[in-house]
């Protein structure tokens, strides 16, 4: 119908997580060191959208590491350790994924 408003929503799913490369972190918003963790959210399924990496602080669960009023200029750089672990832990879920499909196709 016109005027009907439709929103196209991706599937996000975590597909992949790693520690982050420093252990504590400053949050702005708790105001305290604290343990962060990145997170690869996305589509599970073949998708036109590439997966985006997002930090997160355990305590608030946001990414508040930069100074308030700060603005990364674009998205957040992830630290090259942690973009190895985020590959090595998508893969291990993909192979582990495709395993269950095949053990349930027997
Ligand atoms: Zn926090």
């Amino acid at each position: 119908m016109a005027g009907d408003i439709h929103v196209l929503r991706t599937p996000a799913e975590v597909l992949a997580e790693a520690a982050d490369d420093r252990p504590n972190r400053f949050c702005f918003q708790c105001r305290r060191r604290t343990a962060h963790r990145w997170f690869l959210i996305g589509d599970p399924n073949p998708s036109y959208y590439e997966p985006t990496p997002d930090c997160r602080c355990e305590r608030c669960g946001e990414d508040h590491t930069a100074f308030p009023g700060c603005f990364w200029d674009g998205p957040r750089p992830v630290p090259a350790s942690v973009a190895t672990a985020l590959a090595t832990d998508f893969r291990g879920r993909r192979s582990a994924a495709s395993e269950s499909e095949e053990s349930e196709t027997r």
